[in-house]
């Protein structure tokens, strides 16, 4: 039987040898290759400054820590995200004000002045699935109410805004380089993005120990630094991006036109260039729909079947939560399907016709 993998990580010769060029240079850790790869994300995003850390999670903690965001603060998200995309904010003790999506998956940026309190700090959007949140009038609002933004970039590396970058839009940006994200350092790693000199330095200084220089620690930090061997692979990864995401956008292409009219398709903006770090579809049958494909060779995922406003890490600690009726509707419904860098048209002609013989057997 044939399989079609829900994703893939890109390794090729390149990546192999800059992987064991590394292991002879002597470098480890915060080397060469560190260096090189935050000066070549800051400009593939038109940033001043990047700072790698071992995660995206990691890097999003100490932004937070190096912003000052404390116990009391609340921050605006949407609650179809990853986990991860609170987690930081949860350990400061600042409090997750959640607001519904819209077809895009994205935060809706009609519900978010509802949200603003007193004591809003500031805008979490995520570019869910790499299609890009409604940036210009998130940061509108931002500004109008004295709010910071944070795009989570995690899984929208080279995504278009009206024509440019996320990650350059925001007060302050993240990404990830978990295996699966469009970007990777096969393993895990992450990094922020900012113009803001003392933000940056402040994440530096916190990911390695609370020093600048070897042996004086400002403040106590942590260790949370980025490594040679990782960076070398994710600097040929960078270089592959491109060409990586332009065989999402086909497939992604593909999928919309045979599955037009036999399932709901993802909503996209006219403004959007989308990076479909997944494909999502939407079906009143979804739990049948995922058996009938798994036996037929075709991996799926859920993602995310529990929205975070119902996590119990959440619930446990906040009361008072808004329900989020279009967030709690197609987390029933949502189905990723395979897609990554290196998929063929074929397997995603195998995949539609699975899915236009099940709609008409069902
Ligand atoms: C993967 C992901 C994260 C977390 O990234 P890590 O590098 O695993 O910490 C955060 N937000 C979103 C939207 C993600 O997809």
């Amino acid at each position: 039987m044939r399989r079609v993998p829900l994703s893939k990580p890109f390794i090729d010769g390149e990546i192999r040898q800059a992987i064991l060029d590394v292991l002879d240079s002597g470098r480890f850790i915060l080397g060469p290759q560190c260096q090189q790869f935050e000066r070549e994300l800051a400009r593939a995003a038109g940033r001043k400054h990047a700072v790698l850390s071992s995660s995206w999670t990691a890097a999003v903690f100490l932004l937070h820590q190096a912003m000052g965001l404390g116990a009391e603060d609340e921050v605006i998200v949407p609650a179809h995200t990853a986990f991860p995309s609170i987690e930081p904010m949860l350990h400061c003790g600042a409090r997750p004000a959640f607001v519904d999506i819209d077809d895009t998956f994205c935060i809706d940026p009609d519900l978010i002045e509802a949200a603003i309190t007193p004591r809003t700090v500031g805008i979490l959007p995520v570019h869910l699935y790499g299609h890009p949140a409604d940036l210009d009038r998130i940061v509108e609002i931002a500004r109008r109410h004295n709010l910071w933004v944070i795009e989570d970039c995690a899984q929208a590396h080279g995504a278009l805004y009206k024509g440019r970058p996320v990650g350059s839009i925001g007060t302050a940006a993240a990404f990830s380089f978990y295996p699966s994200k469009n970007l990777t350092v096969l393993g895990d790693g992450g990094c922020i993005l900012t113009d803001d000199d003392a933000a940056a330095e402040r994440v530096r200084m916190l990911r390695d120990h609370g020093r600048r220089t070897k042996y004086t620690h400002e403040v106590a930090g942590f260790n949370l630094r980025f490594n040679e061997i990782q960076a070398a692979a994710g600097r040929v990864g960078l270089r592959r991006l491109e060409q990586l995401n332009a065989a999402r956008r086909a497939a992604a292409a593909r999928y919309r036109a045979r599955l037009h009219g036999v399932v709901e398709l993802p909503g996209q903006r006219e403004w959007a260039l989308p990076v479909f770090h997944m494909f999502v579809i939407r079906s009143a049958r979804r739990d049948e729909l995922a058996h009938f494909l798994k036996q037929r060779g075709v991996e799926t995922g859920i993602h995310y079947p529990v929205p975070n406003h119902l996590q119990p890490a959440v619930t446990a600690k906040y009361r008072g939560l808004p329900a989020l009726p279009r967030t709690e509707q197609i987390v029933r419904e949502i189905l990723s399907l395979p897609i990554h860098g290196q998929i063929g048209l074929d397997e995603v002609d195998y995949v539609s016709d699975c899915i236009i013989e099940f709609s008409r057997s069902n």
